[in-house]
């Protein structure tokens, strides 16, 4: 399961803490340079490693740890804030457009996941009463566009596609007047992805984004590659000013490093999670819970 060597780890430093009526400035000290280790075993990028550790500190030297009569937890409180904090502090919500179609264009590379998440939105909107349209934008991938439109047939949510010798930019467009022809209230994209960033694939996303101006750049990230994935996110996000990111495969056993690091390099607030691959296997990323389950 995801984030367990991470769990197991923070739960041995803090079971130390917790028993505690004091706590020393070694004490404290002591179990910084574990949770430090901790984090950068779990993946986490040495820069955020280094800034969490240095916000923590700064919190748990304080008078109101020293004087507390249960000062470890106190500690592991100002480290469950604090790990909030580091994935985004508060839920961010989906985008939605004054004047409809709300449009969601989803990006990452082939095999994130972008295909499979696109169907799994389209499920949550549509249960929520919302008319989503679902729209083949990734024309490369052998079988992507069928994959969709299976993944729109099992969820009853229309697919727009004009096969694969149309250019998704046009695609794109046509999708649009659709969507008002039709009232469909958000319009989700799903555009090629490649197995690396290059700068066709970047060329045609801009394309599709000037023509459609979407209310949502929504990143895919296969959490189970770690830094890599932080790595994509900043790349996407210096050329297509991205709105949210999306972590897939959470029910993997990815140490957690993407979900950590992803929103403090790039600014960018992870929106949803991916757990599995039924369709209803998409969650709101609520970074609150998300520290409380890596604490345990
Ligand atoms: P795309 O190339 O980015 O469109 O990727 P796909 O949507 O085709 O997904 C690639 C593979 O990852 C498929 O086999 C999906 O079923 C699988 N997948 C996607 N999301 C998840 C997830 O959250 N958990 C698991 N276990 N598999 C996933």
């Amino acid at each position: 399961m995801a984030f367990e060597g991470l769990t197991t780890r923070l739960q041995n430093v803090f079971s130390k803490l917790r028993g505690k009526g004091k706590v020393s400035d070694e004490d404290v000290a002591e179990a910084m340079r574990e949770v430090r280790l901790a984090l950068l075993e779990a993946d986490v990028n040495f820069k955020v490693v280094k800034e969490f550790i240095s916000k923590v500190k700064e919190k748990a030297v304080g008078k109101e740890v020293m004087e507390s009569f249960t000062p470890g937890m106190v500690i592991i409180d100002i480290v469950n804030r604090e790990l909030t904090e580091l994935m985004g502090g508060t839920q961010s919500k989906l985008a939605k457009a004054t004047k409809p179609p709300t449009v969601i264009m989803m990006v990452g590379l082939q095999g994130a996941g972008k295909t499979t998440t696109s169907g799994k939105l389209a499920r949550m909107l549509q249960k929520q009463n919302h008319r989503p349209l679902l729209v083949a934008g990734d024309i490369y991938r052998p079988a992507a566009i069928k994959q969709l439109q299976v993944l729109g047939e099992q969820i009853k949510v229309p697919v727009f596609s004009m096969g694969d010798q149309t250019s998704p930019v046009e695609i794109a467009r046509q999708a649009l007047q659709e969507a008002k022809t039709n009232n469909n209230d958000y319009v989700i994209i799903d555009t090629a992805g490649r197995l690396h960033i290059d700068e066709a694939l970047m060329d045609e996303l801009r394309q599709i984004h000037e023509l459609t101006n979407p209310d949502e750049v929504l990143l895919v990230v296969d959490a189970m590659t770690g830094q890599d994935a932080v790595n994509v996110a900043e790349n996407f996000n210096n050329q297509l000013q991205l709105t949210g990111v999306v972590l897939t495969k959470l029910d993997g056993d990815t140490r957690g490093g993407a979900a950590l690091s992803v929103k403090a390099v790039t600014g960018c607030p992870i929106k949803f999670a991916t757990l599995g691959e039924k369709l209803d296997a998409l969650e709101v990323f609520h970074p609150e819970r998300m520290a409380s389950r890596i604490l345990g």
